[in-house]
């Protein structure tokens, strides 16, 4: 793979690698996504038989080094994966979003080099990952966490619940972080590789939920679950790092996701608004409606910046804490926007399930919550300013 560009080039200038990356998955989502979206949302079902033609274009391992079987890109390339998924279906690019930008980014960047020789070419092949840091009591409050994981000679013995776990069914690798010592408050968490399969491990309810509806959303629950001393991912009580940094490039993956719903919304809109006549015109000829979607483009735009500045950032090995939060903050915020004038735009059409519209706004609604509230990135962009400008 040659590097994504020269330092110098435009944000949005893709090399030829990373063109032909984002057209293979823009054909792949619109040939073989596209046809089953509106089944899956209405089911609430994710359709396994995608699975296997993920691992076939490589979004299972996409910046995993080809040493271990992954496709040897870069987080950029992640990016566009998702965002081009979820152009389509969001619920299917937040199964790729979590494995790649979460799962495998916690793999490895701290797992031993013995366990990722063990899960990255597992991960890459098409074994689904996770990540469960959240609990029916710790969500904004991550450290809170309850989730006790006791020594026993070697192993590890895990005991409690999470919740909210996307992927949940049909992941086959979860990392998860619990407690060694509730005493130690965040300095006692410490991420876990867990397999399904593994006595003591259940995936308990699945959420239903307003969008993101195909996408498994689970509890998981652990009784007494033995987990070897080998599955510790990275240091013991230092899970609280990992969890952090791995969250700020997984909300990268999420700006992406947002960026790509809000285009999936406008394309359609674009072209019903050329369409559709009011008053011996196609309302696409109204200013009023052309001023809409002119502010709409700009704020997409500025969306796509900043996450293509934050994901360009990781891959050039800089400090991204600031730029993930500001892109997941704004591209959450600019595709509720986007999405509802779109519905807006349609007029009653847009309310039903006939069009696409509503179902980018229901899948819209997450962003501002999940990888951290709006609240919460603002929390790390106030932290982060007021640190550099004091
Ligand atoms: C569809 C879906 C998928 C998810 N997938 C995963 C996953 O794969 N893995 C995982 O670990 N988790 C996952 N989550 C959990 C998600 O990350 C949490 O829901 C989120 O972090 C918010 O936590 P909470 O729901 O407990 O809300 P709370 O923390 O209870 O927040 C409620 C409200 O209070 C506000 N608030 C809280 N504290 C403060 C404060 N100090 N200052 C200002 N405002 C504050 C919040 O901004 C929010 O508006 C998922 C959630 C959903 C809905």
């Amino acid at each position: 793979m040659t590097s994504p560009t020269a330092p110098t080039a435009p944000l949005t200038q893709l090399s030829d690698d990373e063109n032909m990356f984002r057209q293979a998955v823009r054909d792949f989502a619109e040939a073989e996504v596209a046809p089953l979206v509106h089944d899956m949302d209405a089911k609430a079902q994710f359709d396994r038989a995608l699975l296997p033609k993920f691992a076939e274009l490589g979004l299972f391992g996409i910046d995993v080094p080809e040493r271990f079987g992954g496709a040897g890109g870069t987080f950029f390339m992640s990016v566009l994966a998702v965002e081009e998924l979820s152009r389509v279906d969001a619920s299917t690019s937040v199964l790729v979003d979590v494995h790649n930008t979460l799962a495998i980014v916690a793999v490895q960047q701290f797992g031993s080099e013995a366990l990722q020789a063990r899960y990255l070419p597992r991960l890459a092949a098409g074994e689904v990952g996770a990540y469960a840091l959240s609990e029916a009591n710790s969500g904004s409050d991550a450290f809170a966490l309850e989730c006790r994981a006791e020594p026993r000679g070697d192993d590890w013995v895990l005991n409690g619940q999470k919740l909210w776990i996307t992927n949940g069914n049909e992941a086959d690798l979860f990392v998860v972080f619990a407690t060694v010592d509730p005493a130690k408050g965040y300095k006692g968490i410490t991420g876990f590789m867990v397999e399904r399969g593994t006595a003591g491990f259940t995936v308990g309810k699945k959420e239903d939920k307003l969008g993101l509806r195909a996408s498994s959303t689970t509890e998981l629950i652990f009784e007494n679950c033995v987990i070897p001393g080998g599955n510790v991912i990275g240091e013991i009580g230092k899970g609280y790092k990992a969890a952090i940094e791995t969250l700020n490039a997984g909300r990268i993956g999420i700006g992406a996701q947002m960026v790509g719903i809000a285009q999936g919304a406008l394309d359609a809109t674009l072209k019903y608004v050329g369409e559709r006549k009011q008053f011996g015109r196609a309302i696409g000829e109204f200013q009023g409606v052309q001023f809409q979607l002119a502010q709409a483009w700009t704020e997409l735009q500025a969306a796509r910046l900043l996450v293509y500045n934050a994901a360009r950032l990781r891959d050039a090995g800089q400090s991204h804490m600031l730029e993930g939060a500001m892109a997941k903050l704004y591209a959450s915020q600019a595709a509720e926007h986007i999405t509802s004038l779109c519905v807006d735009l349609y007029g009653g059409y847009g309310f039903t399930k006939e069009y696409p519209v509503e179902k980018y706004y229901r899948d819209a609604k997450i962003g501002t919550i999940y990888e951290g509230t709006s609240n919460m990135q603002l929390q790390t962009i106030a932290k982060a300013i007021l640190k550099l400008t004091s």
